[in-house]
């Protein structure tokens, strides 16, 4: 069916107070970004719905990249006639007739914004209901929970007919919580707390942590394959990369390898939270599980914690591996994730980390070292891109050298 126009019902954000025009605001924009390939696409936002009128644009692609944009609760593609009754039961009949099957049931429904309009709303019902029933005699009108509803909005440029509602992302509106970092590994948890963290409004940029030589170019590129994987929910993303080559190595030699995990968790999350104040982040976000692994237990998570006041989010935290697989598998990064590229983490991995360090033996052994110069020469170090929608980091190559793995 070819469609005139897609109509954008809001999310959440109708509860918003006054907040609402500048929620309403960032939607649009955020819509504009991602629809930004169809040239001939009008969008207009309003007070309580959002049209985007298709002008010959494939209705299926436009829904397809609508459907990733946080902020929307549904939307119904429609098509537009003259402003008659006969024009609205010609194509009422038409759109009946494609999507009927046996025993269906049906009703129409009405919404009027131009209250000149020749017929009101129970008329309309009526008029479009009888001519649907003379045309298809098999449909049964049916008032409560029917198989279709005829949605007829009559509007002061022309009357809209739609039939379907598809489900949008929900959440809320990519930036209208402001922005926050999100500590991103080449794992399964931390994409899915990136996702989450967008679901509701924040803006993210990526801060990852590699180690040359002892990581690999594909691990960094792993990560950043996984950051694209989440842009289309935004448009683009900050790819922030932070050297820990020397901070992993001065840990390894200086410290009791108890305590190798917590200190080296402490310097990371350290220079996020710089990084944020410099970027203007507001809080940090990372992939991190209760009780996953030694570094996810609650004493840890005090003790690494202890470095900043920044407030550190955990979007999976009470997420099981399942749960949080199925949402990886939804927003494809799982296949990603599971790749084999050793990330920091891994290689610098204690034999057995305590998983209940102390928080006064971390700030202890930790003050055996140039912790400010450390910190600086990371920071000289930092790296940043963007990476856009589409953006291609994973070569054949990669792909056949992970499956000899
Ligand atoms: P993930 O699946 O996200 O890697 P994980 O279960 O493997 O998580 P850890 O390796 O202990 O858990 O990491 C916990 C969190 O620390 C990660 O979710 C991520 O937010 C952060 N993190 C770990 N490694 C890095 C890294 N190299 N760069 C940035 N952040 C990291
Ligand atoms: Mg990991």
């Amino acid at each position: 069916m070819q469609y005139t126009e897609i109509m954008v019902r809001y999310g959440e954000l109708s509860t918003k107070g006054k907040n609402r025009k500048s929620f309403i605001d960032r939607l649009d924009h955020n819509v504009r970004q991602a629809l930004h390939n169809f040239g001939n696409l009008v969008i207009k936002a309003s007070r309580d719905r959002m049209h985007i009128q298709l002008n010959g644009e494939d209705s299926d692609l436009v829904m397809e990249q609508l459907s990733k944009v946080f902020g929307i609760q549904n939307f119904s593609p429609s098509i537009k006639v003259d402003k008659s009754l006969e024009a609205v039961q010609a194509m009422a009949i038409e759109m009946m007739k494609e999507i009927y099957q046996e025993g269906m049931t049906f009703k129409v429904n009405t919404r009027r914004q131009d209250h000149d309009f020749a017929y009101d709303t129970n008329e309309m019902n009526m008029e479009v209901g009888g001519a649907i029933l003379e045309a298809i005699p098999d449909l049964k009108v049916q008032m409560k929970d029917p198989d279709i509803i005829l949605r007829v909005e009559v509007r002061l440029n022309g009357i809209f007919l739609s039939y379907k509602k598809i489900d949008g992302a929900g959440g809320l509106p990519v930036g209208t919580a402001g922005k926050g970092m999100l500590m991103l590994s080449g794992g399964i948890d931390s994409p899915v707390a990136g996702y989450l963290a967008m679901k509701r409004g924040v803006d993210i940029e990526m801060v990852h942590f590699f180690s040359p030589p002892y990581t690999s170019q594909q691990a960094l590129n792993k990560a950043k394959a996984l950051t694209e994987k989440l842009t289309p929910y935004v448009g683009r993303i900050r790819f922030i990369q932070v050297p820990f080559t020397e901070i992993q190595e001065t840990v390894k030699e200086q410290l009791p390898s108890g305590y190798l995990m917590t200190v080296q968790r402490r310097f990371m999350l350290r220079l996020t939270a710089e990084i944020a104040k410099r970027r203007h982040g507001l809080a940090i976000f990372n992939g991190e599980a209760l009780g996953q692994v030694a570094s996810q237990t609650m004493e840890s998570m005090a003790a690494i914690n202890d470095v900043t006041t920044m407030p550190v989010i955990r979007p999976v935290v009470s997420m099981d591996k399942n749960e949080i697989i199925k949402i990886a598998q939804d927003i494809d990064t799982f296949d990603l994730s599971v790749m084999p590229f050793e990330d920091c983490c891994t290689i610098f991995a204690p034999p057995s980390p305590k998983t209940k360090p102390r928080l006064d033996k971390a700030r202890e052994y930790e003050a055996r070292l140039d912790v400010d110069g450390l910190m600086q020469r990371a920071l000289d170090g930092i790296e940043i891109s963007e990476i856009k929608v589409g953006d291609e980091f994973m070569n054949d190559q990669a792909e056949a050298f992970a499956e000899l793995l």
